[in-house]
């Protein structure tokens, strides 16, 4: 019989584990075990990234959205949400500013906005890269055809973030409306990949219906897709939405899940997201400490903070990007790590990783 420690282990040497001890880790460890897995998953990152933490400057454009899907703060069907767009010249802005401190990658992320047609991103991320030949720029702007992000990609994009938020059929129809499915979002990701970006999946720990089967059946989807990225963090509900009386995803299962991740993915892109550190005032911390190495703090211009609300009680919304930085950096010196000047690629050689 092996116990937790030993599927550690396995997981570890393996960067996987059978169906049924992979279950049996996630559903019966024990604080100890978690503090075990947790030191697998540090070592696993630093063999690959030693104490850096890569840093993104997550640029929100816009709040306008045509989906409506049921757990997001800035659904259509949200009538509360105030909607607004940045010019091309604040995104400059927000990116010329991000570079004076030190930001070599800038994401840029909204609601599927189709006022920001194909022309009018490319013409942002040209624009960016003109200006900032030596920074990364990720596009988080949802789906697209596949010759739209062509045209993202030839315009100079590196990398993409689309979560896939949940690979059972089922569950992504509880979650979304019927416009969306599983799989355009696969048709989407393999044509992201395809193309030549990093790209990135993940999903929200805790989402309205989630089961232990369907979150396996994440994690061997991701291990089959190898991403470059791996973005989740804890669903937490928004007051706006259908989902306003579901719980949120708690900080142990999001925290055993980016370890388990790690130990999956050893060269994996992997955030300690801005939702986790809404449930909890160290929760950054505690992802970095679970084997994430990456964070991304916010430089939208404060005015609009308040409006890119996904979900309820979003911390940062009244600071500037100067303090966000700052502030990011002493809470990683102070667990021992330091955030890196550089635009923090993947240590993955080839297509996948
Ligand atoms: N429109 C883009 C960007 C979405 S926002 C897209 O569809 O890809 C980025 C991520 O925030 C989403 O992929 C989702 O996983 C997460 N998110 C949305 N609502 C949330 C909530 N209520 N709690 C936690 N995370 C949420």
């Amino acid at each position: 019989m092996m116990n937790n420690r030993d599927r550690i282990e396995e997981l570890r040497r393996d960067q996987t584990l059978p169906r049924e001890e992979m279950q049996t880790l996630l559903t019966t460890l024990t604080q100890e075990d978690a503090s075990f897995l947790y030191a697998n998953a540090r070592e696993v990152r630093e063999a690959y990234y030693g104490k850096e933490v890569y840093l993104r400057g997550l640029i929100e454009f816009t709040n306008y959205c045509r989906n409506d899907c049921l757990y997001c703060g800035i659904r259509c069907s949200n009538r509360n949400a105030q909607r607004y767009r940045l010019s091309e010249d604040e995104i400059f802005d927000c990116c010329d500013k991000g570079y004076a401190l030190g930001f070599r990658t800038f994401v840029l992320q909204g609601g599927e906005d189709l006022f920001f047609t194909d022309e009018r991103i490319c013409a942002l991320v040209r624009g960016i890269k003109d200006r900032h030949p030596d920074c990364a720029v990720t596009l988080s702007i949802g789906e697209r055809p596949r010759e739209s992000y062509r045209a993202f990609f030839d315009a100079g994009a590196d990398r993409y973030l689309l979560r896939h938020e949940t690979i059972n059929p089922d569950h992504y129809r509880l979650l979304h409306p019927a416009a969306l499915t599983i799989e355009n979002r696969r048709r989407c990701l393999s044509d992201l990949r395809e193309i030549g970006f990093q790209v990135g999946c993940g999903m929200m720990v805790g989402s309205p219906f989630q089961t232990t089967d369907y979150l396996l059946d994440d994690l061997y989807f991701m291990k089959e897709f190898r991403p470059h990225m791996i973005g989740i963090g804890p669903f937490i509900p928004h007051a706006d939405t259908p989902f306003r009386d579901k719980a949120p995803g708690t900080l142990e299962d999001t925290l055993h899940l980016l370890a388990v991740i790690r130990l999956m993915h050893p060269r994996v892109l992997l955030p300690a997201t801005t939702a986790l550190g809404t449930i909890h005032p160290q929760g950054r911390e505690m992802g970095i400490q679970a084997g994430a190495n990456v964070v991304m703090p916010n430089l939208s211009p404060s005015g609009v903070r308040d409006k890119y609300m996904l979900y309820d009680g979003k911390i940062c919304t009244g600071d500037e990007a100067a303090e966000c930085r700052r502030c990011m950096e002493l809470r990683m010196e102070k667990i021992g790590y330091h955030v890196t000047v550089s635009r923090g690629d993947s240590r993955v050689e080839t297509a996948a990783g």
